[in-house]
């Protein structure tokens, strides 16, 4: 067992401090748990394969999962990846439209980047974070962090300090608490390539996780594709896109209509609603144990993105027998969510 301390980084006064102990740990080899506007990420340097390993055993992590590598500047890309020449003006337009922010480029990898952090594939993954705090930490350190999310593996992605500390205490030496994650949702990760079937633009996007940038958002840089299936789930292209992803440890059950529901006598069902609209014609069907709305305030789908991990995991701590999830709307945002219910619904 580790003590785990957890630094309040409310006040931004402190900030300079926090950076410095964050850092210092980092320079040690350690592993922290550190904000991002996604989720929380729990962050190595990315060129010290020893302290890479201490994310994988914390997390229980096995080793053929990935991991995402974090920049501190447009200029760091190329310390860890080998860009094309002919992919650099489109990386260019990327990165100056959406870093820092939440999307996830995936280039081949510089020799630097050690295998435990590509679980041996011969490509890496790049974002540069958008929180005020990781850009920092990021910048002092002068090095890259390898940071996946700091849960589990399998497990809810962390969106608070508090629900880091559910997952990681005892095993970490460290998290700071920025306040709750901006987006709610983890990074866009796409893999960039020219290609003569691209169309005009000649750039095939390749979509290997949905996230906060929306299809919609990279259709003006090239033709995008949604990669759906693992070539294999010992080496996918996007292997945390594993059928056990996301899960509450509670069973969920994805439904598309409310006639899908059948109950089974004496289990307690709780309630994933989009919007808590009685239209939709969950909130009567059955007398719930729980019912946790999405968009509450109806934000609708940004709403639901940021509450989405929050509410999953207040739903995962009732005691249901089973979750039973409503559809949100498949547009945008909602792609990235109708993908983790999936994942997370029991077949
Ligand atoms: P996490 O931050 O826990 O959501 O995990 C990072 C995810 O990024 C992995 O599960 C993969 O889906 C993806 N990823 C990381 N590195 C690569 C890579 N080299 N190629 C493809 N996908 C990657
Ligand atoms: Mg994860």
């Amino acid at each position: 067992m580790t003590d785990t301390r957890i630094i309040d980084a409310s006040d931004p006064s402190d900030q300079n401090g926090i950076v410095d102990l964050a850092v210092g740990l980092l320079v040690e080899g350690e592993v922290v748990a550190l904000p991002t506007e996604t989720v929380y990420g729990l962050g190595a340097d990315a060129l010290n394969a020893d302290a890479v390993a201490k994310i994988f055993t914390a997390k229980e992590r096995p080793k053929f999962d990935p991991l995402i590598v974090h920049v501190g500047s447009y200029e760091q890309i190329d310390e860890v990846a080998n860009v094309p020449d002919e992919l650099r003006e489109v990386i260019d337009k990327l990165m100056k439209a959406h870093w820092p922010g939440p999307l996830t480029l995936v280039l081949p990898k510089k020799e630097c980047v050690p295998d435990i952090v590509t679980s041996g594939l011969p490509a890496v993954a790049v974002r540069m974070s958008a929180h005020p705090l990781m850009k920092a930490i990021v910048r002092k350190l002068g090095r890259p962090i390898a940071a996946p999310s700091a849960n589990r593996f399998g497990r809810i992605s962390p969106t608070s300090a508090s629900a880091v500390e559910k997952e990681l205490a005892g095993r970490i030496p460290m998290i700071i608490d920025g306040g709750a994650c901006r987006e709610g949702l983890e990074s866009t990760i796409i893999r960039p390539e020219i290609s003569a079937d691209a169309g005009k633009k000649g750039v095939l996007i390749h979509v290997l996780r949905s996230g906060p940038v929306t299809k919609e958002m990279l259709q003006r840089f090239g033709k995008v594709v949604r990669v759906k299936k693992n070539r294999s789930e010992d080496a996918p292209e996007a292997p945390g896109q594993l059928a056990s992803h996301y899960a509450p440890v509670t069973p969920l059950r994805l439904l598309s209509k409310p006639s899908e529901f059948k109950p089974e006598p004496g289990k307690k069902y709780a309630l994933l609603s989009y919007c808590g609209s009685e239209k939709a014609g969950f909130m009567d069907l059955h007398e719930w144990v729980a019912v946790e709305q999405l968009s509450p305030g109806n934000g609708k789908l940004a709403e639901a993105a940021v509450r989405f991990f929050y509410v999953l995991r207040l739903l995962d701590e009732i005691g249901a027998d089973e979750i039973i999830a409503e559809p949100v709307s498949e547009t945008g945002l909602g792609v990235a969510m109708m993908d983790k219910l999936r994942r997370a619904s029991v077949r």
